[in-house]
Order: C-alpha cells, then structure tokens, then sequence
C-alpha cells in the first residue's frame, strides 16, 4: 500500500484550498477527487446544456424522506461545487458566531468565535481574489486591512437600480465576488458573463481548482488523481486511527494510507462516507460516537426572484450588490430575515421550465429582456431529524423538513414592496408576474452540519480544529462542520477554516 503523509479527499472549496496551503510544506500529499476535470468548450456558457440537459451535474440520484428520486444538484469535478458557485465571497456576520434567536427556533453559537477565524478569512479572501468594498456593508463583521481588490464595476442598469435603491434609504453594497482580474492583465480583457450556475471557460472566476489545485499542483510533492471514488475509512483494530483509504480508480480498488487524512467531500459525500465506514469500534459510522454523523443538514432557505421591468436590462453580468438591511430584521420583524444579491442574468431558456408548456418563446424572450434577477438566503435551523443517511443499498438518502420559513417570505415580501416602490423609471409590473422560486430538496447548493464541531464529543463529531473526537488522525474540512448555517454563502468561511486547519496542521508537522 501506498503511503503519504498526507491524504486529502475531495478538491472542492475544503479540498482545493487546503490543499494550496498545505502544499509548500513539502509534505508527500495525495488528493483523491472523484471526478475528473470539467472540459472548457462552448457548452460551458449554453444555459440549455447547463441547465435544461445537466451536463456537468453527477449522475446519481439520491432520496428524499419519502423514499421519492431526485437529481441532486451537485458536481463532481476537480473544483467540486465551485466549479459553477457564483463566487459570492462573504464572511458571516460576527453575531452569527453566537446564540442568535430566530422566529422559529434558536441557532446555537459555535464553540469559536468570529476573531478566532478573522485572521484566514482575510487570507482566503486573498487567495480568492475577492473584489470588494470594507465599510459598504452595513451589518459586516470587524476588519482593518481593506480588499485588496476594488469592487467589480456595476453595468448600466445595474448600477441605475443601485442608486434607486440607495435613494429609497436602503444601504445597497458592492457584492465582495471572487474575480481573477490578473487574466486580464494578458492584454486581452475578460468581459464577465455567465459565472453563477456556469463553469467559466476563460478560468477567471476564483474556483477551488484554479485559485487552489492548480496552485498546489505546482508543488512535486503534490498529487492529484482523479476519477478516485473513496468508498471507505477503514482504522486499525482499536479504532483510533485510519490505517488504509480505499479507492475505485476507474473500476478497479486501491489503497492508500497516510499519517493524516482530510476529508472534504462536500456535507453530504463526507457524513456518506462516514456512514459507510462503520466498523466493530465504530458501529454508527466512523467518528460517530455522538450520533450527530449526517445529521442537522442545513442548505439554507433560498429563493430566486425575477422583477419585470418595463426598461430593457442588457446587463451580461449583474451580480454586482447585494443587500443586508433586513439581516437582523426590522421594526415591523424582529427576528432575522437573511441577505438579497442580485443573481446572474437570466436568459429566455432559464424560464421555459417554469412557465407553462403553450407560452410562446418569444415571450419568453421579452420577459428574459426585461428581467432583474435576484437571490434571496435565509437561515435554515440544525434540525437533528434533518439528516444523511444511507439508504438499504448503501445510497444517499436526504431527510428534510423546511423550517424558519417566516423570515425569508417577510423578506420575499420586502423585496417586493421595494420594488414596487422604487422611483421612477424602473416601473415593475404587478405582482402576479414576479416569479419566486423556492429551490427544492435537489438544490443542495448550500449544503452543510452533518459533521458538525465544537467542544464537547457528546454533541459534535469534529474538535474545534476539525479533526475528529475519536479518530486522531481524520480531519474534515468541507461545509460539513459548521454547527449553524448563518444567512449568507457559505464558501469563504469553508475556505477559511480549510486555512486555519491548515495552519494548525503545517504547526503539528514541524
Ligand atoms: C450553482 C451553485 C452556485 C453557488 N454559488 C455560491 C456563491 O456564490 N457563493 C458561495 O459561497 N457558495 C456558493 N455555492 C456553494 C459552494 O459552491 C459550496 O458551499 C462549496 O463548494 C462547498 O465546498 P465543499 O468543500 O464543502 O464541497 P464541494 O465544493 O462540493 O467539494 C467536494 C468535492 O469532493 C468530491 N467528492 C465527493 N465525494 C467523494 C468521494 N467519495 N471520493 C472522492 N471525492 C469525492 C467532489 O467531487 C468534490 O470535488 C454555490 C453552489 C452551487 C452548486
């Protein structure tokens, strides 16, 4: 058997960024991805292939608590889900850290606080080329030392909605996105299109593949193999340390072993793999002592919305501002809302599936010309019966509850009446052509908390530096630790805590 000193398993926003800092050690690491590389063709950016024909989503499905299929939204590809993320890189509010009360339960606060993660947050937002403003957001956790990008210009139309807003008393921000602007300095210019949803052909968006495995990947110590489905942990007789990785690469087993093993699978894949793990001295799955392995799945309440406008919107790229006045909630709503940014443009093939099958396209089309787009994310609760479990022939099955819903319809219903009474000329039609989408089970875009950390190894699985209570050696840094899921995207905080366990890690290994 192959030995490394270290394993990672999984090239996603955990993966790929601990792999970039674990790499200069000059450590013998192996990283197993599942999944291979996403090609750069013109499919990349072809919303019927994208969307309408899933062409880079996994092939499986999965089971809802009914026993009912579903076509999971998730990606397995060098990158992982940051292949196609929107790269909306935010922090989570410095109240997030702590016990936060919400209409329909409480959010328990993390065994660490915001200043424990400041330091790699700053670091991630560097690796990731974040492009921002400090001090624009109104509810933004502490931070001295500015972005050492400047925020991505607004396009026209974007922009005349920005300042509407902000006329309208509102304290609309630049979204911080990670933006490799560096491309550009080629001499031929990158003009932003498609990002969220999409892979990015011309590698400018800061994914875990560009900005994390190729940077490690320079390093000869460093080797990436993919098409590497790790099927099991297996630990040694006492069951305090994983002795051997076992692989399918390409339909045949291999194993590996290493002095330590990260996992970062993505929330789902890691609690799974657990799962299947359990041995003798683990019988609930691996590190499962307290039974919270696949449990409080949270992946947010989210929601598109489109607003028509009467204007044109030519906008190409109008993921430019997000909104965080309702975060902690208002004097009508004293509970916590969540966060509004504006979403890609959506075009006239990204309607077709919600509109009845007799509407013509070329009203399809008129509404995409018109259409502003924005995304709406509210917290959802660590329920203990919302959970991974394997199902009677080893396959994933999600049991999910909606909960907390008060707070993002009193925020759908915010955006609404702003809009409706914002100035001049953007007039929106009425209400009943809005259309909201709450995302379903298959959108576990936001996934994360079934390997929950903390202090205490009757509550959590994972210490607060992620590695697990009762397997010494076995870390995992991917969305599954987090023991509450905040309002905003969840990547930078993964990528932070990828950093910092990292440089716990790097300390440990001198
Ligand atoms: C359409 C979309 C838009 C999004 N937009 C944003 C955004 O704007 N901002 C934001 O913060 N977040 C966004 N997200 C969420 C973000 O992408 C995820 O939070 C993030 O990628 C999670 O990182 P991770 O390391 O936990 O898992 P992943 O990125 O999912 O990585 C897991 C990796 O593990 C691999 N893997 C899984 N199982 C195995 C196995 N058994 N063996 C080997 N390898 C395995 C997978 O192939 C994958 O590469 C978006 C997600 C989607 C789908």
């Amino acid at each position: 058997m192959q030995h490394y000193d270290l394993i990672i398993i999984g090239t996603g926003a955990g993966g790929g960024t601990i792999a970039r800092k674990l790499a200069p050690t000059g450590k013998k690491i192996l990283i197993l991805e599942r999944g291979g590389y996403i090609p750069r063709e013109k499919e990349n950016w072809d919303t019927r292939e994208v969307f309408l024909n899933a062409r880079y989503k996994a092939k499986e499905e999965w089971s809802d608590k009914n026993g009912k299929a579903f076509h999971p939204g998730i990606h397995y590809a060098v990158g992982g889900n940051t292949k196609v993320y929107g790269a909306a890189l935010l922090r989570m509010r410095e109240s997030d850290f702590g016990e936060v009360r919400h209409h329909g339960g409480i959010s328990p606060a993390w065994d660490i606080k915001y200043e424990d993660l400041a330091p790699w947050y700053l670091e991630a937002e560097n690796l990731y080329s974040v492009h921002g403003l400090r001090g624009s957001d109104p509810t933004e956790p502490h931070e001295t030392a500015p972005y050492k990008l400047a925020p991505l210009p607004h396009e026209p139309a974007i922009g005349r909605l920005f300042s509407k807003l902000e006329k309208s008393g509102l304290k609309p921000f630049p979204l911080p996105v990670g933006f490799r602007s560096e491309n550009d300095q080629n001499g031929s210019p990158v003009t932003l299109d498609r990002f969220d949803g999409f892979p990015d052909p011309t590698e400018s968006k800061a994914d875990a593949h560009v900005a994390g495995i190729n940077e490690a990947l320079k390093y000869p110590n460093v080797t990436l193999q993919i098409n590497s489905y790790v099927e099991r942990l297996v630990t040694g007789e006492d069951g305090k340390e994983v002795k051997s990785v076992d692989v399918i690469h390409n339909g045949e087993n291999i194993s590996y072993s290493a002095d330590i093993v990260i996992v970062s699978a993505g929330a789902i894949n890691s609690a799974a793999l657990l799962l299947r793990s359990a041995n003798d001295k683990h019988p609930n799955g691996l590190a499962n002592g307290s039974d919270v392995v696949g449990r409080h799945y949270m992946a947010h309440n989210n929601s598109a919305m489109v607003a028509l406008s009467t204007k044109l919107n030519p906008t190409k790229f109008g993921k430019t501002f997000a909104i965080n006045d309702f975060y902690y909630g208002d004097d009508e709503f004293k509970y916590p809302m969540g966060h509004i940014q504006m979403l890609g443009k959506s075009d006239a093939l990204m309607f077709k599936e919600d509109a009845p099958f007799f509407t013509p396209d070329f009203v399809l089309e008129i509404m995409a010309n018109h259409a502003l787009d924005f995304w709406m994310t509210s917290e959802d609760l660590p329920l203990p019966e919302n959970r991974v479990t394997l199902d009677k022939n080893r396959n994933i099955s999600i049991s999910y509850t909606d909960n907390n819903l008060e707070g993002h319809k009193r925020l759908q219903k915010k955006l609404r009446s702003i809009l409706d009474n914002l100035d001049g000329g953007l007039k929106i039609l009425p209400k009943n052509i809005y259309l909201g989408k709450r995302i379903p089970i298959a959108g576990t875009a936001h996934q994360c908390g079934t390997i929950r950390f903390g202090s205490d190894p009757e509550k959590s699985a994972l210490d607060t530096w992620c590695r697990a209570h009762e397997v010494s050696n076995l870390y995992v840094v991917d969305g599954s630790f987090f023991p509450s899921s905040s309002a905003v995207n969840p990547a930078l905080t993964i990528m932070a805590m990828a950093l910092r366990v990292g440089d716990h890690l790097i300390e440990k290994l001198k």
